[in-house]
């Protein structure tokens, strides 16, 4: 960690192999999830409490705080922020803030990406192309109304016409859809042919122990090898050699990319180039850890090299695997809360 960067490009990644941003185990961070907010005008039961309570505004990073962190990361090497949360499109002047953040595309950024539930993509899609969004990863559990509303609580219509808009609007679009044992599992072929027809890259995700305690059960998961079971009866299926990617990419009929995040059958943890910030500004260092580094009080500082300081420590005491962290207690935060 003597802080030397060197920007070795590797036309598969498309972005700089080294960063500032590595952990004891030399795993390099390029790739930074930002939660913008905690609050969600979905219920997905995989997710979030029932009931969630929310964080009080005053406890969510501002906009001005946001970028300063950005900033100072991708000085720091991250070369891909993604926006999430809680619903990204519930924050009020998101669209200047993708405005912001491309600025710092001068200085080294490479793409801004965002995982949205597109309830009110419609209305964003345009403005978000013209602020610079890359591209966009929605969620969509099912083309069913009632699944979809099992699921989510919410309809499925302003979801699709929200899909629509982006697509008009140009912004690339990958789906992603969570399967949890007897809610979806049932459609996996039918959401697959679906998003075959529509030319969009689909991604299975197995379900993860990140939701409201007491609901997750290993029985609810459907692995990655249950699904590609399913879909050879249909497909002829290959897979694909694995790049940085946390999802295992199959050809289906020789042409289609089909994504599976196999986290709980298959963890990619000793690949894994990637950092979250909640709202709250916790720096977590993996999707499981129970705790995070606490920023805020830094990033309102003047001088900003003990925020420097603090994230490379942070970054560079990554476990080893998420496996280490199940051994902890209590899991105090959730999947709305983290970002996913
Ligand atoms: N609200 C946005 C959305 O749903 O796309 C962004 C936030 S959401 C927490 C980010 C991603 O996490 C979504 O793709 C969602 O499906 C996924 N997710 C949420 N809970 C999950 C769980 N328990 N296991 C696996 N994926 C989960
Ligand atoms: Fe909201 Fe996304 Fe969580 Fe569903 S997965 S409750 S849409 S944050």
């Amino acid at each position: 960690m003597d802080g030397s960067t060197t920007t070795t490009v590797t036309p598969a990644l498309g972005m700089s192999r080294l960063s500032q941003l590595v952990d004891q185990f030399g795993r390099h961070k390029h790739k930074l999830r930002i939660s913008l907010t905690d609050r969600c005008n979905f219920r997905c039961s995989y997710c979030m409490p029932d009931t969630p309570e929310w964080l009080a505004k005053k406890d969510i990073l501002n906009f001005e705080e946001l970028l300063q962190f950005c900033a100072v990361m991708v000085r720091l090497g991250i070369r891909h922020i993604r926006l999430t949360g809680g619903e990204p499109l519930m924050r009020q002047g998101i669209v200047n803030f993708v405005h912001d953040l491309n600025h710092l595309k001068a200085h080294g950024l490479q793409r801004i990406s965002m995982t949205t539930n597109a309830f009110y993509l419609q209305k964003y899609a345009q403005g978000l192309k013209q602020a610079g969004l890359d591209d966009l990863n929605i969620s969509l559990d099912s083309i069913h109304p009632d699944t979809f509303k099992d699921m989510t609580q919410r309809p499925l219509e302003p979801v699709l016409r929200g899909i629509s808009a982006a697509q008009q609007a140009g912004i690339p679009i990958k789906l992603n859809c969570v399967l949890v044992a007897g809610k979806n599992d049932h459609e996996i072929v039918e959401l697959t042919q679906w998003a075959y027809q529509q030319k969009f890259e689909l991604r299975f995700i197995e379900y993860m122990p990140l939701d409201q305690p007491d609901h997750w059960r290993a029985e609810k998961v459907i692995t990655e090898d249950e699904i590609i079971q399913k879909l050879r009866s249909h497909f002829q299926v290959e897979i694909q050699a694995r790049q940085h990617d946390p999802a295992t990419l199959y050809l289906l009929n020789g042409h289609y990319k089909l994504g599976i995040i196999s986290t709980i059958s298959k963890p990619f943890c000793q690949s894994c180039d990637r950092l979250r910030l909640t709202a709250t500004g916790e720096l977590f260092s993996c999707l499981f850890a129970n705790t995070g580094t606490p920023l805020r009080h830094l990033l309102q500082q003047p001088d900003l090299s003990l925020l420097q300081t603090h994230i490379l420590n942070a970054v560079w005491h990554k476990k080893a695997g998420f496996i280490e962290h199940q051994q902890a207690p209590t899991r105090k935060i959730s999947m709305h809360a983290i970002g996913g």
